[in-house]
């Protein structure tokens, strides 16, 4: 590591560019980052976000590729690696870093009476398929709080309510679990980039834009009628500083028709919103 010159870094997803933004800062080296997806971080920004983002590490002199994959690793002897991606296209590095994702380690209950699908199958009381056996956490598969698809978040605060839920139900409460929402907001090359439930267009969904190209800040709130359902923000920490309103107006189903007009501007007066939110 002393002596690296070149770091090889393979998906551009959180982790990854977490560790890329905390290395460049000490350790200026020659970065290529490869992502399979067409955009960088693709569970966590819309087309525009990414670009964003993307545009924000070229500026770092960090190389990016989209559409990659790697096929095969090797290490040099004393020489650090080759890397060969799926075109053929071939690498030498000094060290890589890699982060392609999480995927819950429960092949030990294979066989056994607890359902698994993506993770441990849980149902709203967090109780799995056998009576008192309970999981949380990112072993476990919920519902998504929005789309009522089965998921595993494997996020600290869905970690915590999921906990909270299972431990009261087996103290013998009863709790149930609302559902996960994606939350995310992390500071990446300086720049301030956060998503919290639905980030992508799709029918049905009116995006409400501001994008200042000149300043790199890009925000998209997504509205299903008359509340929103999900954001993303790339721009400077005062962008997303206060998008926890925004995870609370999605988690409450607030009516927003009042403050839409004012939805578009580059500054958004979210103490109005929390206001609106917190006296239903
Ligand atoms: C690098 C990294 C960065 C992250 N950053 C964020 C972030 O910024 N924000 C965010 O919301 N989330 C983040 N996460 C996700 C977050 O850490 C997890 O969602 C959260 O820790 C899940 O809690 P958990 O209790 O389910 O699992 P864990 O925190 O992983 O705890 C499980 C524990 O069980 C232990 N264990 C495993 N198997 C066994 C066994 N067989 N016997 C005994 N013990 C065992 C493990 O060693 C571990 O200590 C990050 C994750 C990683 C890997």
């Amino acid at each position: 590591m002393a002596n690296a010159k070149t770091c090889f870094v393979i998906g551009a997803g959180f982790i990854s560019l977490l560790t890329v933004s905390a290395l460049i800062k000490a350790a200026p080296l020659k970065y290529t980052v490869v992502e399979i997806a067409d955009q960088v971080m693709p569970q966590l920004l819309d087309e525009t976000g990414g670009k964003a983002l993307e545009r924000g590490m070229r500026e770092k002199g960090i190389e990016v590729m989209l559409g990659g994959s790697v096929s095969a690793i090797e290490r040099r002897n004393g020489d650090g690696y080759g890397i060969t991606l799926g075109s053929g296209k071939t690498f030498s590095a000094d060290m890589i870093v890699c982060g392609t994702g999480v995927r819950p380690n429960v092949d030990f209950l294979s066989g056994s009476e607890v359902k698994l699908a993506n993770g441990v199958v849980t149902n709203d009381r967090q109780e799995t398929s056998v009576p008192d056996v309970y999981a949380a956490g990112d072993c476990a598969e919920t519902h998504d709080f929005l789309s009522e698809e089965r998921v595993v978040h494997a996020i600290w605060p869905t970690a915590i309510d999921q906990g909270r839920v299972a431990g009261a139900n087996m103290a013998g409460d009863a709790h149930t679990y609302p559902g996960s929402l994606s939350w995310n907001v992390t500071e990446l090359f300086g720049l301030a980039s956060a998503s919290v439930g639905e980030f992508r267009d799709r029918p049905g969904l009116e995006p409400i834009v501001f994008h200042n190209p000149a300043a790199n800040i890009y925000r998209k709130l997504l509205l299903d009628g008359t509340r929103i359902v999900g954001a993303v923000v790339i721009g400077r920490a005062e962008h997303i500083q206060d998008l926890g309103v925004v995870q609370a107006m999605i988690r409450r189903k607030t009516d927003i028709s009042k403050w839409k007009h004012m939805l578009g501007g580059e500054r958004i007066n979210y103490g109005m919103l929390a206001y609106e939110t917190i006296k239903r």
